[in-house]
């Protein structure tokens, strides 16, 4: 089946309504970003061997030891950040391109740095087959940042950083807004991070977090595979 076709988009409609129930029950109300989860279908973000988690609120092996993150989390940094339709966002970490996918349905345009080619590659096709124009994809380390299209008002990293890359935070605007998770290779606590009037304030939102490692110049080394610090 042609992936993106109308057919496909309505296979799992029954699944898609159950994950919405399921992330509903986490605690997330906003209608319009469960309504997204229901506009995007995820299985098109993801290798089709793994179709059957699709619609599991569970992280899911993308390949290249790299994860889609679980939906009900993502819904949690829309929820926390909630970018508006003027807003311009910076996304580390494309990954499958799911949660660039629901960005884009709410901000004006998304920018969305990925170190793995082919991920990139893959989150690409499945934007293009549902026909979201709105999208910048870049391969190349995101702990730098994207800094041509500096400042983004929404800063999304979706990769576990040892502390705040400094390029990132330059990158923000102010006003502006950011959510990244902090801390070892292990566990991470998800810290909000916003910026207003020349000033930082870093608050942390939930503890507990796993996410893969960002891996970059300002992070964890590359060349180091597993290892720590
Ligand atoms: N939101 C994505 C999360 C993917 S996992 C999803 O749900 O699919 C995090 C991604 O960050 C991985 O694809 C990994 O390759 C990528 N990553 C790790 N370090 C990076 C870096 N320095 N720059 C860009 N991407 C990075």
């Amino acid at each position: 089946m042609e992936p993106g076709s109308l057919n496909d988009h309505h296979r799992f409609t029954g699944y898609r309504r159950r994950l919405i129930e399921e992330i509903r029950a986490r605690g997330i109300r906003d209608l319009e970003i469960l309504q997204l989860f229901d506009d995007v279908p995820r299985h098109l973000f993801l290798p089709e061997g793994v179709w059957n988690r699709a619609y599991q609120d569970a992280p899911v092996p993308i390949g290249y030891q790299q994860t889609a993150s679980q939906p009900s989390l993502q819904a949690l940094y829309l929820t926390i950040l909630h970018p508006r339709a003027h807003e311009r966002v910076l996304e580390i970490g494309t990954g499958s391109g799911f949660l660039t996918a629901l960005l884009a349905k709410m901000a004006e345009r998304v920018y969305s740095v990925e170190r793995i080619r082919e991920l990139s590659a893959r989150a690409r096709k499945a934007l293009d087959a549902l026909g979201i124009m709105n999208v910048a994809l870049l391969v190349g380390d995101g702990t730098i940042g994207w800094r041509k299209y500096a400042p983004f008002q929404v800063v999304v990293v979706s990769a576990a950083s040892p502390a705040i890359p400094g390029a990132l935070l330059d990158q923000l605007g102010d006003p502006g807004r950011m959510l990244i998770p902090v801390g070892s290779k292990d566990a991470q606590e998800l810290v909000l991070v916003r910026k207003e009037e020349g000033s930082v304030v870093v608050e942390p939102v939930r503890a507990g977090c796993t996410f893969v490692p960002l891996l970059g110049r300002f992070a964890w080394r590359d060349e180091i595979p597993g290892g720590g610090q």
